[in-house]
């Protein structure tokens, strides 16, 4: 019932104060020592550097902004890896995860990957999840310890695969959250409120049915058109294009997707399905 939290960020907080209302004792540090001012006064011990952190506690968690953070962070004191898991929450490339995994193993330490599913406010809640890897006995002894914070989404001992994971994801919620908010910037512009459309951009958004139809199609290399092409799909965003543009809203967004179907247009798959995108965007 002790961990140590490196990265006071937005979600490395959530997760300190995650760890102190189920009664743990909490060790943290911060390059800019003040995010933790409130942890103190709730108990945490605010560790004086990176190597009292390390020593502290056997269970490390570590939630910085991207893996040369972790690196300038534990290349002070390699030497205080030695017995330590290492449960690095930190975004970045599967190649970085596996580097970081065989630096920590070259010093004695174990590195458990995850990449978190939710943003701050959901960790410590129900139904929530965070994709792991690395070794499975690793993530067996701490996996109390791990869903203090959210559900254990384990995929297996490559310490990449988490980060791979997270990254598809993260790749789709971006594209589509910026989707979501060009849409409202068009909306606005039209004199639509946000409000008004809640109902009808929940709806939209949900492409639960694009993706069971397609998984299994993409899989088998099965473009066929039989429901939608990138003709139709390329005249259909012309139209967004426009109506955009007649607002003052900038189309560069539905411009972009606009190029990537035209490409697969000119390249001969106009009446193929909109899976065919995974052969246009592979190089
Ligand atoms: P932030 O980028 O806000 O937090 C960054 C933390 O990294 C801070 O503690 C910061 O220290 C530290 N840091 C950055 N660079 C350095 C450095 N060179 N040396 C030392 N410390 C450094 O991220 P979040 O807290 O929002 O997220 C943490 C991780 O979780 C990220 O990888 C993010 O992608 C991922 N994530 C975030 C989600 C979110 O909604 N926030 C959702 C899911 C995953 P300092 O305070 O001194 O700047």
């Amino acid at each position: 019932m002790s961990v140590t939290v490196i990265g006071l960020g937005p979600m490395g907080h959530a997760m300190a104060t995650a760890y102190l209302d189920k009664g743990y004792d909490v060790t943290v540090w911060n390059r800019t020592a003040r995010k933790a001012d409130d942890l103190v006064a709730r108990g945490a011990h605010l560790a004086p550097g990176v190597e009292a952190a390390l020593k502290a506690n056997e269970l490390v968690v570590l939630s910085l902004t991207g893996y040369d953070a972790v690196h300038a962070i534990l290349e002070q004191v390699p030497q205080a890896l030695a017995g330590r898991t290492v449960v690095n929450l930190t975004s970045d490339t599967p190649a970085n995860a596996r580097t970081a995994a065989e630096w920590v193993a070259s010093h004695g330490g174990t590195q458990i990957t995850g990449g978190v599913q939710t943003p701050p406010p959901g960790i410590g809640t129900p139904g929530v999840s965070t994709y792991y890897s690395g070794p499975a006995d690793a993530i067996e002894t701490h996996r109390a310890a791990l869903e203090v914070l959210t559900e254990v989404d384990y995929l297996g001992e490559d310490p990449g695969l988490a980060a791979l994971y997270y990254q598809i994801g993260i790749d789709m919620f971006w594209t589509g959250l910026v989707g979501y908010l060009h849409g409202q910037a068009m909306a606005r512009a039209h004199g639509v409120s946000a409000r008004q459309f809640r109902e009808h951009a929940v709806k939209s958004l949900d492409f639960g049915y694009f993706v069971e139809l397609y998984a299994p199609r993409i899989d088998a290399g099965d473009h066929s058109g039989d429901m939608e092409n990138l003709a139709m799909a390329a005249a259909s965003l012309e139209h967004v294009v426009r109506t955009a543009e007649a607002a003052g809203v900038d189309g560069a967004i539905p411009r972009a997707i606009l190029d990537t179907f035209r490409r697969g247009i000119a390249a001969g798959h106009g009446q193929d399905s909109l899976t065919r995108l995974t052969d246009v965007l592979t190089s």
